[in-house]
């Protein structure tokens, strides 16, 4: 793999031209699709620092660094198809539909996924961020948001965290 391969998450563009400027923090995701890609790509390539720093700020001390970087390593993966990408769920979320692709023991199998993103002002700018159903959260759903948003949680994020 050089930075002039095509870029595992399945664009047509070499890994320099695609994901590396996000892994490398030199530029962030325009869209939760771009966010998306970018975090299989980062799966791919074992970055687990990434896969945390693109997780909704106030899941990522939950997380478990260590499981996420052995799934990583033990996944052969095979490529990904992004199914579809709903850009607006309200103010501050989007949707996208993916299927990972893996080889397994029968040959290519895949995760078949519909991933919640959550747009964040940071500093000057917005972010987007991966919010994570597999993270128990400790809030109740009257209280404010966690993501700053200011509605409650119920009505924002807590709409897609069980
Ligand atoms: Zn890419
Ligand atoms: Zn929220």
């Amino acid at each position: 793999m050089t930075h002039t391969s095509p870029c595992p998450c399945g664009s047509t563009l070499s890994y320099a031209d695609c994901c590396a400027p996000l892994h490398l923090g030199q530029k962030i995701a325009d869209t939760a699709e771009q966010l998306m890609r970018s975090r299989y790509c980062a799966f791919v390539f074992q970055h687990v620092e990434y896969i945390v720093a693109t997780t909704a700020p106030f899941q990522q001390p939950l997380l478990d660094t260590q499981a996420i970087s052995d799934w990583a390593k033990q996944t052969n993966w095979a490529g990904l198809e992004v199914v579809n990408h709903l850009a607006k769920l309200g103010k501050r979320h989007a949707q996208v539909e993916f299927k990972a692709y893996f080889h397994s023991t029968t040959g290519k199998d895949a995760h078949h996924e519909l991933s919640t993103f959550v747009n964040i002002p940071s500093g000057r700018i917005n972010r987007w961020y991966f919010l994570d159903p597999t993270v128990v959260m400790s809030v109740t759903q009257k209280q404010p948001c966690l993501c700053g948003s200011g509605e409650k949680y119920k009505r924002c994020c807590g709409q897609f965290l069980a």
